[in-house]
């Protein structure tokens, strides 16, 4: 089991196997776009596979895929049923925006991944193009049927919430009425925007980094609120919190809610407003091989080096030495020097 200075189990690992995507989501590519890493750069899938080797061997036993969108690249299904023997791994689960799961999904439920989530900001047409910068909703909503049909499972559609796109939270909401569809509303998080690292992080204060600006960020109580007095209109019934023994089997902090009879839930994730780094479970790396011990946090261990120069110990010495490292909080810092397309969310 690894655990990290101040005690927390560190089970998780989130991959990001490309920095590459089919959308250009308003939040989280700037509209230029960013320049993509070269093919050096970027961790062959064989790396990728060395590295959670020795992950799991030093006590992770979930890995998510994501990106850049993961069903962009290249072999990702063979890539998928090589990782899931890995012995010691318990689960294997991806972030996608779903464009691609009608073709794919049924090959990674055969490939052995079981879990995944899906990113839909709106269930408005046009408000999803616009998000997405051209993306098509009826590809989103046909991958989620596929994810179904295929028998993937628990399917989670996650939400960002931005102030000034107005979503309509109730019209998730009644997606939880007719299928076990786990809707994750999550607070806007100010990841990029900062050119230059500035020592201890940017102030709190600051308003605007990036595209983020702190008029954009919901905080969660008010979208729980939101949720139960326009839910109560719209006739869903009384939202009832669910248990941690009921909730849809999570790996992160999300607390769950249900609409009285309904089979999916509704849940809040709050980096914010009520941050969960007591609880924070998991590393990061990132498709151009650097390991990243908070979401908030530019100090990167090289894994791509060692990958390609050290051995196996050194590769689990350096996992070991960045779970020493890892800070106890992200300290409400604002802005960091990679988007979230680069990271991985
Ligand atoms: N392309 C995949 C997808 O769309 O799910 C995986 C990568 S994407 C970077 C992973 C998640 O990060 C998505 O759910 C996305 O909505 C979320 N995300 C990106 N920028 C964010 C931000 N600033 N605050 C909160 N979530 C963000």
């Amino acid at each position: 089991m690894a655990t990290d200075s101040f005690g927390r189990r560190i089970d998780y690992l989130r991959i990001s196997v490309t920095d590459r995507c089919n959308l250009r989501c308003i939040y989280c590519m700037p509209d230029e776009g960013v320049p993509f890493k070269s093919h050096e750069e970027i961790l062959a899938l064989e790396e990728i596979e060395h590295f959670a080797a020795a992950a799991v061997a030093e006590g992770i036993s979930k890995i998510r895929l994501t990106g850049g969108e993961p069903l962009v690249r290249k072999g990702i299904v063979e890539h998928v049923r090589r990782l899931r023997k890995l012995t010691g791994l318990e689960a294997i689960a991806i972030t996608t925006n779903g464009q691609l799961l009608t073709r794919m999904a049924r090959d990674l439920v055969e490939a052995g991944l079981e879990r995944v989530n899906v990113s839909l900001d709106s269930l408005d047409p046009d408000v999803f193009a616009h998000v997405t910068r051209g993306g098509h909703l009826s590809d989103t909503l046909a991958g989620i049927d596929a994810a179904f049909a295929a028998g993937m499972h628990p399917i989670k559609i996650n939400v960002v919430v931005v102030r000034s796109l107005h979503q309509d939270l109730v019209s998730f909401a009644r997606m939880t009425m007719e299928r076990p569809i786990h809707i994750r509303f999550i607070e806007y998080m100010p990841v990029g925007g900062e050119s230059e690292p500035s020592p201890g992080g940017a102030c709190v204060s600051e308003t605007s980094v990036g595209g983020w600006t702190a008029a954009d960020h919901v905080p969660s109580d008010e979208i729980l609120a939101e949720l139960m007095v326009k839910g109560a209109e719209a006739g869903l019934g009384a939202l009832e919190p669910v248990s941690r023994d009921a909730a849809p089997g999570g790996w992160g902090p999300a607390r769950y809610f249900r609409f009285a009879g309904a089979p999916g839930t509704v849940g809040v994730i709050s980096p914010l407003s009520h941050h969960f780094c007591g609880e924070c479970n998991r590393l990061r790396l990132t498709a151009d091989g650097k390991l990243r011990t908070c979401l908030f946090s530019d100090d990167e261990f090289d894994a791509r080096t060692v990958l390609r120069e050290g051995t196996d110990d050194d590769v689990r010495a350096l996992i070991r030495e960045a779970l020493a490292a890892k800070p106890e909080s992200h300290n409400m810092r604002i802005g960091t020097l990679r988007r979230m397309s680069q990271i991985g969310g």
